[in-house]
């Protein structure tokens, strides 16, 4: 597991013991040494008192709801960078994009399966690793469904074929691919791929999204891969649509 011998922590913020309970044994299993807290203020303060490497954190919770425990550990330098995995009640979209912009890497909705919760924490864990070591071993290329992102090299292939991307285009197409499933909103993308740029608006979001189609999908007009949120945003297709 750990070549460094250090057992990896987990914080584990849930008020409902059953699926507190389900989240601590599982990540036990996976080697995790886990702590669990049922309050949104308890969480904050052991997540100023000690570092964590990973945090799964419920959205409505008693005291301090997730949503503003993620915000508040994003400016705490003990669990800054720290991989959040948001766990919302509701397939409310709306709560996965405000979870996402308020600093969680990715969100479960409840009821989910204890496969699909390792199978985020591996993700987020891995990523976080990767992106913490950026000076040795930068992560270069991703892909997903056939399509392949070279980070380094800039360059994008769909189904074995180089294409010829916009710097937005391949900035859209790299955050989309390196969280398949996850809903983005016109603002958020707004934020991560136009943030020094005052004069675009989220119909530039809709623009630069349906190009980017055009040269990925196969019929650009019943996308397989760049999917609509109706109401929300898009997402990179993670195989559940
Ligand atoms: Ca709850």
């Amino acid at each position: 597991m750990d070549t460094t011998g250090a057992q990896r922590r987990a914080l584990v913020v849930e008020d409902e013991p059953a699926i507190r309970e389900l989240v601590r044994f599982h990540l036990d299993l996976g080697g995790y040494a886990v702590e669990e807290v049922a309050d949104g203020l308890r969480a904050l303060e052991r997540i100023r008192a000690t570092p964590f490497d990973v945090i799964l954190l419920d959205v409505m919770l008693p005291g301090l709801d997730g949503i503003s425990v993620c915000r508040a550990l994003r400016l705490d330098t003990r669990n800054q960078r720290t991989p959040v995995l948001m766990m919302t009640a509701r397939d409310g979209e709306t709560d996965t994009v405000i979870g996402l912009e308020s600093g969680a890497d990715d969100y479960l909705t409840k009821p989910f399966g204890v496969r699909e919760l390792m199978a985020r924490v591996t993700a987020i864990t891995r990523r976080h690793g990767r992106t913490a070591d950026t000076s040795t071993t930068p992560i270069d290329v991703v892909s997903a469904r056939d399509v392949t992102v070279d980070r380094q090299r800039r360059r994008a292939r769909v189904r074995g074929s180089d294409i010829e991307l916009t710097r937005q285009e391949f900035d859209l197409l790299d955050l989309f691919i390196s969280r398949p499933g996850v809903v983005f909103s016109r603002a958020a993308l707004l934020q991560q791929v136009w943030s020094d740029d005052a004069f675009v608006t989220e119909r530039t979001v809709d623009a630069v999204v349906s190009r980017l189609r055009r040269k990925i999908e196969r019929d650009p007009a019943d996308p397989e891969l760049l999917l609509t949120a109706w109401g929300v945003g898009y997402k990179f297709a993670d195989g559940s649509d």
